[in-house]
């Protein structure tokens, strides 16, 4: 089981997660330089630059660059010291489940909300046990994972508190940009994400001494030449994917209004469908507009969701199930703990309804509505 489609993308094919690109010309005079000072990776003067950016952009006191996201959780989760059991959606990547098992930590999932599709904080309390050390968040779609509430919970019972802010770049909660919440907050520049450096992330924080430790970790724990003093790992990230970040970052504010142009085309061409549900996101914050989430409800739109993706598929549109069926009934979860879903009925009733759409700065308003008469023209 996983969670791709069948079908490969064929040229023509419109479909989910094309990279945003930035100016070429930027890109290759960065490359060239690259070239010329022959300074491929360890804290080169793009990586360097990039942290500088991205942790004034987060209003952060410390970024750390990685090579991606999923290592990055997995720094943040040792530098914490995260043991025992963590709390986390299921409804997320696969990456945030796994990040906590490679490093022994059981993994707990937790429902949530049918409304935002993040952590339920009610639910949340009732996970925590005495091997409860932590709770992960996931600001799903980039909306923001109940900070406040998770701010307390954690302070309320000394628990770690980490967001995997994969979706996130470029979102606020109450006018303060995500990436700033809980004690450590991880990115992701995936080349799927709105802002990539094709592979690539980036940890922030305000504390000094967990940069500290997490920019050990980073580098195998050198803490100069022939001076390991804590374990490590290689997680840097290497000049060309920085010069990558550097040039996409000009280019930021483009990709965010192609992506809102897309989500309005798309309110327009929907909006009126019974049994079918756009996600919506809070006016009043800056969004980033990545995730064309739609829901459908079978009973008022004649057909499920997985028609529809295959209706989709068929006319060259690779719309995409999102994470579905859950991070509990993949392995090794489902053979680990065959009981969570016990735990997550809504969580299981989100993964069968949610459909992901094309976006980005590469998708015409054309092309969404040619997606959208598709979507019309397949109701019974
Ligand atoms: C993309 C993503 C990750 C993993 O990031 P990588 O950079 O691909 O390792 C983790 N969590 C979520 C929610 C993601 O969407």
């Amino acid at each position: 089981m996983n969670q791709w489609n069948d079908r490969k993308p064929l040229p023509g094919d419109l479909h989910v997660g094309k990279p945003n690109i930035g100016d070429r010309s930027r890109f290759l005079e960065r490359i060239n330089r690259i070239l010329d000072v022959r300074w491929l990776t360890n804290n080169g003067q793009y990586v360097v630059e990039l942290e500088d950016r991205i942790a004034t952009l987060h209003g952060v006191k410390h970024c750390v660059a990685v090579c991606n996201g999923t290592v990055g959780l997995g720094i943040a989760i040792r530098a914490l010291g995260i043991e025992g059991e963590a709390i986390l959606p299921s409804y997320t990547f696969i990456a945030t489940a796994h990040a906590l098992m490679w490093q022994g930590i059981k993994p707990v999932f937790c429902d949530i909300d049918e409304r935002t599709h993040n952590l339920n904080p009610e639910k949340v309390e009732s996970r925590i046990t005495s091997a409860t050390t932590a709770i992960v968040g996931v600001h799903l779609w980039g909306r923001p994972c109940v900070p406040d509430e998770l701010t307390d919970i954690a302070a309320t019972h000394g628990l770690q508190l980490l967001f995997d802010a994969a979706h996130a770049f470029g979102c606020t909660y109450r006018g303060r940009t995500i990436g700033s919440f809980g004690d450590v907050e991880v990115l992701s520049f995936h080349a799927t994400k709105i802002f990539n450096t094709a592979e690539g992330g980036a940890i922030l924080t305000n504390r000094d001494d967990l940069a500290e430790k997490m920019r050990l970790i980073r580098d195998f724990g050198f803490a100069g030449y022939d001076n390991v003093v804590h374990l490590g790992i290689n997680g840097k990230m290497n000049e060309f994917c920085a010069a990558l970040g550097l040039t996409n970052l000009e280019s930021l504010d483009r990709f965010i209004d192609a992506n809102r142009r897309n989500y309005n085309c798309y309110r327009e061409e929907l909006e009126h469908l019974p049994g079918l549900k756009l996600i919506d996101f809070n006016e009043e914050e800056k969004n980033n507009w990545q995730y064309i989430v739609v829901e459908i409800d079978e009973k008022k739109f004649g057909i499920n969701r997985d028609d529809m993706i295959r209706i989709l598929n068929q006319n060259h549109v690779l719309a995409r199930k999102y994470f579905w069926p859950g991070c509990h009934r993949m392995e090794p979860y489902r053979t680990l703990y065959p009981e969570s879903g016990k735990h997550l009925p809504v969580t299981e009733c989100v993964a069968a309804r949610v459909l992901v759409l094309p976006t980005g700065s590469e998708t015409s308003e054309l092309n969404i509505m040619k997606i959208c008469s598709i979507i019309r023209d397949s109701i019974p």
